[in-house]
C-alpha cells in the first residue's frame, strides 16, 4: 500500500519504518526541516534501539522516503496516517492545534479518495472533528479511521512489529477492511470497533496502566512502614492471572510524554460530560508525590539540611532506553535539590542534551560524562532511571568514588545480596533499608 505518515516523531518515525518493513511504500513527512535533513542524511533524530538500521535498510530498498512536502506525500498515497503531537495544554486538555493544522493541509492536498487514520492520542470525538474540518475544505471523498498507538519508547520496533493487539475504529466497513489487511501481518488480534470506542480504548488503557503503577507505589510506601518487601509482594500478586506481573514495579512514579498527559486528558474528557473521575485523580496525585520519596529519604539522612551537600544523580530520561525526558521525575527532583542548596552532579547515558534543554542551563548542576565521575565526591547517590549500565556498575569502584556510601535506589535496581558485606547505606522503594 502507499502510505503517508504525517509527523516523524517517536510514533510516526517508528510506524513509518515498520510499515515499510512490511513491504509498503512509505513517505514520512515532518514540518521540521532539521529532522527531515537528519533522516535524509541517514541519521535518526531520536534514540530508539534498532531504528537506524531498519530505516537504512528500507531506504536502500526504495520503500521509505522522508520529506517536508506534505501535499506531495498526500497526493501520492492511499492512506494518510496522522502521528503529530497532542501535548497537554495548561488545563490538562490535549492541544489539538497540530492535528487541526495537519488535517487542513491534508484536505487542501487531496486529489481523490484517501483513508485518513489518526494514530495520535486524541480525545473522544476528535476524529469526527477532523472529518468535519476536512469536509469543510474539500469535496474529495475520504474515510476516517481511529488507529490508536500503544508502542513504548525503548522497545518501539518490537512493540510495533509484535503488538498485543491492533485497534481500528472505523465507520466505513471497506476502509476498516483495508486497515485490517494492512495490519494482518502483525497480529491476528485486531479489534475493529466504532471510532469513539477506539479513541476511548487508548485513554482507558493508559489510565489503567498508570493506576497499576500508583497502586503498587502506595503498597510500597506501606511496605516501608510495616517492614515488608514490595518486590516479593508484587511477585506474589503477579502470579495471580487476574492481576498479572506487568506494571507492578515500585519506584518513583511514571513520567514521559504519554501517561501524565493522557491521565490528565481523560480527567478532562470525563469532566466535560459532568463525570468526576475520582480514582484517576488520586492516581495522578499519588504519582506526583511518589518522586519525593527520594527527597524525603535524603532529608531524613541529612537531618533536613540539603544545603551544601553534593548529590549525584544517575538517570535523567523518564525510563531506560530512550532519550525522552518529557515529564521525567528527574526534572522535579533535581529542581528541588538545587532550590534547597544542594550541589547536583548528573548523568544519563543518552538523555543529557534533551534534559539540559528542558531543565535550562542555570547553575547548581554539574553535567558529568560517566557514572563514576558523577559519583566522585558525592555525599549521596540517587538512581532515578534503571539503565543497565547502572545495574552493572562495579560496586567497589563506586564505593571508592563516593564521599559517603549513601545509595538511594529509586528503581529497586540493586539486590540485597550484592550489597551485603559492603558499608553502603542503601535505601530503595518499598524494601527494607540496609546498614
Ligand atoms: P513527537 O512530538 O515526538 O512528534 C510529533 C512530530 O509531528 C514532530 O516531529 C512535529 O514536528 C511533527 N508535526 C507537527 N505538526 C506537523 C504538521 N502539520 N505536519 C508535519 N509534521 C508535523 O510526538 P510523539 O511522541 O511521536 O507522539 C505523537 C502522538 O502519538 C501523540 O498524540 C502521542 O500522545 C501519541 N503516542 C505517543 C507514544 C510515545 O511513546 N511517544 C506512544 C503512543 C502514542
Amino acid at each position: 500500500m502507499n502510505i503517508a505518515v504525517i509527523g516523524t516523531g517517536y510514533v510516526g518515525l517508528v510506524s513509518g519504518v515498520c510499515y515499510a518493513q512490511l513491504g509498503n511504500q512509505v513517505v514520512c513527512v515532518d514540518k521540521d526541516p532539521g529532522k527531515i535533513g537528519i533522516l535524509n542524511a541517514g541519521g535518526i533524530p531520536i534514540y530508539e534501539p534498532g531504528l537506524r538500521e531498519m530505516a537504512s535498510a528500507n531506504r536502500s530498498a526504495g520503500r521509505l522516503t522522508f520529506t517536508t512536502d506534505l501535499a506531495g506525500a498526500v497526493r501520492g498515497s492511499d492512506i494518510v496516517i496522522l502521528a503529530v503531537g497532542t501535548p497537554p495544554l495548561p488545563s490538562g486538555e490535549a492541544n489539538l492545534a497540530y492535528i487541526d493544522q495537519a488535517a487542513c493541509e491534508i484536505a487542501e492536498a487531496m486529489n481523490g479518495y484517501k483513508i485518513v487514520a489518526v494514530k495520535s492520542t486524541v480525545p473522544v470525538g476528535t476524529n469526527e472533528r477532523i472529518a468535519r474540518l476536512i469536509r469543510s475544505r474539500t469535496d474529495q471523498p475520504f474515510a476516517s479511521i481511529s488507529l490508536p498507538e500503544f508502542l513504548r519508547e525503548g522497545s518501539a520496533i518490537h512493540d510495533t512489529l509484535h503488538p498485543d493487539r491492533i485497534v481500528i475504529g472505523a465507520d466505513c466497513p471497506s476502509a476498516g477492511d483495508t486497515m485490517v489487511q494492512l495490519h494482518r501481518p502483525l497480529t491476528e488480534r485486531i479489534v475493529v470497533t466504532d471510532i469513539r470506542s477506539a479513541e476511548m480504548i487508548k485513554y482507558a488503557s493508559n489510565a489503567f496502566l498508570a493506576t497499576k503503577i500508583s497502586f503498587i507505589n502506595e503498597i510500597a510506601n506501606i511496605c516501608e512502614k510495616v517492614g515488608a518487601d514490595v518486590t516479593r509482594v508484587a511477585e506474589g500478586m503477579g502470579y495471580d492471572q487476574r492481576i498479572g506481573p506487568a506494571f507492578l514495579k515500585a519506584g518513583i512514579g511514571y513520567g514521559g510524554s504519554c501517561f501524565p498527559k493522557d491521565t490528565h486528558a481523560l480527567i478532562q474528557i470525563a469532566g466535560h460530560v459532568d463525570y468526576e473521575f475520582k480514582l484517576l485523580r488520586s492516581v495522578v496525585e499519588v504519582n506526583r508525590d511518589q518522586r519525593f520519596n527520594v527527597i524525603r529519604k535524603l532529608e531524613a539522612i541529612f537531618n533536613g539540611e540539603l544545603r551544601g551537600k553534593t548529590v549525584a544523580v544517575w538517570g535523567l530520561a523518564f525510563k531506560p532506553n530512550t532519550d525522552d525526558v518529557r515529564e521525567s521525575p528527574a526534572l522535579e527532583i533535581i529542581r528541588h535539590l538545587v532550590d534547597h542548596g544542594a550541589k547536583v552532579k548528573a548523568y544519563d547515558p543518552v538523555a543529557m542534551s534533551n534534559f539540559r534543554g528542558l531543565f535550562g542551563h542555570g547553575g547548581g548542576v554539574i553535567w558529568c560524562k560517566d557514572a563514576l565521575e558523577t559519583a566522585r565526591g558525592a555525599d549521596a547517590l540517587c538512581l532515578l532511571t534503571e539503565w543497565d549500565e547502572f545495574a552493572r556498575i562495579d560496586l567497589g569502584l563506586l564505593r571508592q568514588s563516593l564521599n559517603r556510601p549513601i545509595l538511594i535506589d529509586g528503581r529497586n535496581v540493586f539486590h540485597e545480596e550484592s550489597l551485603l558485606g559492603t558499608d553502603f547505606i542503601y535505601y530503595s522503594v518499598g524494601r527494607p533499608s540496609l546498614n
